[in-house]
């Protein structure tokens, strides 16, 4: 009898064990030690980005940015409603209120025609989810930004490494968050980094992310004694984690090629399946070099979708189907949110379904999957 295909499993790319057997070796424990520099480092020099700090999730890496952005109650984010909980609640922790957009049927991203309508003198950010690892349409949502003053703030936990017109996506915004899940590309488990493409920003994010201490000018022998002089909390991650996730981004070249492999087969073997069934697959814009963080089917129907589900089930295969959308969940509505607000949203989330993708998926399981799927007929 064939085993379980997961959906998702994190997978360790070799020299994690080493790395955290020397950070312990050097009691590099903390946060900010040398190991969480060369992550810093290191990805400050990939993505040509002033200042990377790592944090503790993607989910705080936004609440920091909420806190670098002043944001007060009352104010308003823009964000799709078609995302994961934290991109807004980071922000309603401030108690901001949540203004949600639509996305685009093609790439699934924040519709940027319908940005400009939902700005009010309230409006303090932008925040576009690069859904997938594929960048949404940067150009257009960085214009409006600038014609109104609203800083854009990128939810990139999908998409490091991905980029918009040869751009890495993560700097475009004054701010951009990733994330380290063990259900992203790169992990160490739970984990996140603040990356601050405006200078201006550095000094006071070192400061919010050290319990509101100068402490980090306090290391580099700027001031002579650390004090408390703003509010902040504690974001750092232990040097632990760093060190699991320096083998991660270091070996970024094997993951993102075996990524690759296994999006481009699925895309391959189930192109015409799809136009048979009308199913509708993936949608990469030329100007986006995507991320291969997922690969989804847009199933005909709900009832399609969970038909599909189930009969993958039934052959030990795990698919999953997300996000709720946000302005209908029980919070959302609190905000507002009804039924029909964002039609393509509302639509696409109970189509979608996603097949399993981890970083050690072989193609002997990925055929079966294939298998599984061909096997099955919508009825369309
Ligand atoms: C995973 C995810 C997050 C949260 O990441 P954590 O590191 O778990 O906090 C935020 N936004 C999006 C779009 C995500 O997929």
């Amino acid at each position: 009898m064939s085993t379980t295909i997961p959906f998702n499993r994190p997978v360790t790319v070799g020299k994690e064990f080493t790395y955290i057997q020397k950070t312990i070796e050097n009691m590099d424990l903390s946060g900010d030690g040398a190991i969480t520099k060369k992550c810093h480092s290191l990805l400050e020099d990939i993505l040509k980005v002033p200042k990377v700090l790592l944090t503790t999730s993607c989910t705080h890496a936004l609440e920091m940015a909420a806190l670098l952005l002043d944001m007060q109650p009352g104010d308003e984010v823009i964000v799709p409603s078609f995302t994961f909980v934290s991109t807004i609640n980071a922000f309603a922790l401030r108690g901001v209120r949540p203004i949600f957009i639509d996305i685009r049927p093609d790439t699934l991203n924040l519709d940027e025609s319908k940005l400009e309508k939902l700005i009010t003198p309230q409006t303090k950010a932008i925040v576009p989810v690069h859904y997938a690892g594929v960048g949404c349409e940067m150009e257009t949502i960085m214009d409006i930004g600038s014609q109104y003053g609203i800083p854009v703030v990128e939810d990139n936990a999908h998409g490091l490494f991905a980029k918009y017109k040869g751009k890495y996506l993560g700097t475009f915004g004054c701010l951009a968050t990733q994330s380290f899940h063990e259900t992203k590309n790169f992990t160490c488990g739970e984990g996140g980094a603040l990356l601050i493409n405006d200078p201006h920003y550095v000094e006071r994010a070192e400061i919010i992310r050290e319990k509101g201490t100068n402490r980090s000018r306090f290391y580099r022998g700027q001031v002579d004694k650390y004090t408390w002089v703003d509010i902040g909390s504690s974001y750092l991650p232990s040097g632990i984690l760093a060190a699991f996730l320096y083998a991660q981004i270091e070996a970024r070249q094997q993951i993102q090629t075996k990524r690759q492999e296994i999006w481009e087969y699925y895309y391959n073997n189930l192109q015409d399946w799809a136009q048979e069934q009308g199913v509708r697959l993936p949608i990469v814009p030329a100007e986006c070099e995507q991320a291969y963080h997922m690969f989804y089917l847009l199933m005909p129907s709900l009832e399609k979708r969970q038909a599909l589900i189930e009969h993958l089930r039934e052959q030990k295969i795990n698919s999953v189907f997300h996000y709720l959308p946000l302005h209908l969940s029980q919070m959302g509505r609190k905000f507002g949110g009804a039924e029909g607000d964002c039609p393509v949203t509302e639509s696409v989330s109970d189509r979608l379904l996603r097949l399993p993708f981890y970083n050690d998926l072989t193609q002997e399981d990925q055929a079966r999957v294939v298998a599984a799927i061909k096997d099955f007929y919508t009825g369309v």
